[in-house]
């Protein structure tokens, strides 16, 4: 059998049942849209994250999206988001109108690095005739990034923090879950994130009613007392009931696959760490390992590992090959004058291995030999 970079085969082998049926039973009601597992849901996962509202909407990309509008971002404001994330981190800060500004990463965590940030700050505060507004902070391959000292900078300067929690979801800091940790907080249920569902979906998570009530709006055409009535321009994002239904089945066994993971990770980290620099989870935290990324000393070592790996039948990636600031798309609408040069060392060597909760001890320990073997 072929080894997955992430199995969704046998998860739904092993879930087939439940999700059939969950399937049938909207088929059967036809509520296609605004079902009732829609409703369902979004009670579930604002109790599991532990925030007071969840929106859920049409992928993690408008969810992102969608805060910047709750929050009336636009021409003259900054937003600060690491340079070493995936697109859509960035790609929405334009969409609004305003200005990305690329912060590099913690050497460690390759989340947005405080200090770094800081110095963000300052030198737009310093230089430019720009408002710093938001940071966009992402819990990148399943790590929440540092919390503590983001907020700490947030309020000394007086900017709201946007959780990308797209790949962190199910994650924690000192047992507190992610997408909690944000003024808002989004998620994506792309297939290949922790929590996916059959297709595209996302959530928006929120303690505050005024905003949560604008993005119900922002989400369903800027909906008034209904969507024929039209009180502002927004947008078509809406989460199908058959992906909610899909989502409530896999929410049940979640946290178990999650703490799979965990152990998977575990026997990555304690076989690997003598040869190639291994993913730093920091003790307070607790990843949700939408990916298991590794770093080699150099590039050509990284090629190396990744066509041996290829040729043994085993599936790599990497994540990310280039930093936002070196994405062409960005050339006319970022700000980028700062020092990039952890997450530029990072794109280089970096590897994400395969991780899922279906990976047994022969199939790390064939990946494990590869590697070491490079
Ligand atoms: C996947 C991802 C997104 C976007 O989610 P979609 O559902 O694909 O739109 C945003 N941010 C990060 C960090 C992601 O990994």
């Amino acid at each position: 059998m072929t080894m997955e970079f992430r199995d969704l085969k046998q998860q739904y082998q092993l879930h087939e049942r439940e999700i059939d049926a969950a399937i049938q039973s909207v088929l059967y009601n036809t509520d296609f849209i605004n079902g009732s597992c829609v409703k369902l849901l979004e009670m579930k996962l604002a109790e599991y994250v532990g925030v007071k509202h969840c929106i859920t909407c049409a992928n993690g990309t408008d969810a992102l999206q969608l805060a910047l509008m709750a929050w009336h971002i636009g021409k003259g404001d900054v937003v600060f988001v690491p340079d070493f994330t995936f697109f859509s981190s960035g790609e929405v800060v334009p969409l609004v109108g305003s200005t990305p500004v690329f912060v590099d990463i913690d050497e460690d965590t390759y989340n947005i690095s405080p200090d770094s940030l800081e110095a963000a700050v300052e030198h737009i505060m310093q230089n430019t005739d720009l408002r710093p507004r938001v940071i966009v902070a992402v819990d990148l391959f399943g790590q929440p990034a540092d919390f503590d000292k983001i907020r700490q900078i947030a309020d000394k300067y007086h900017l709201l923090i946007l959780e990308d929690g797209a790949q962190g979801f199910g994650g924690k800091i000192r047992g507190r879950k992610a997408c909690s940790f944000g003024d808002i907080a989004t998620t994506s249920f792309f297939p290949a994130k922790p929590l996916g569902c059959y297709g595209d979906g996302g959530a928006v998570f929120t303690d505050s009613d005024e905003w949560a009530e604008l993005i119900r709006s922002y989400c369903v055409h800027g909906k008034g007392k209904d969507k024929y009535d039209n009180v502002r321009i927004g947008m078509n994002s809406r989460l199908d009931t058959l992906q909610a239904a899909v989502l409530l089945e896999k929410l049940k066994f979640f946290d178990e696959e999650i703490e799979t993971c965990n152990q998977v990770a575990c026997e990555y980290t304690n076989r690997l760490k003598s040869c190639v620099k291994v993913p730093l989870v920091k003790e307070e935290m607790y990843s949700s390992w939408a990916q298991y990324t590794v770093c080699f000393q150099n590039n050509g070592e990284r090629e190396r590992a990744a066509e041996l790996l290829k040729e043994n039948g085993i599936p790599t990636a990497v994540y990310y090959k280039k930093a936002m600031h070196q994405q062409k798309a960005f050339k006319e609408n970022g700000f980028w004058e700062l020092d990039y040069s952890m997450t530029e060392k990072i794109c280089d060597c970096c590897l994400s291995l395969p991780m899922h909760p279906y990976l047994n001890t022969n199939d790390i320990q064939k990946v494990v030999d590869r590697i070491r073997q490079v």
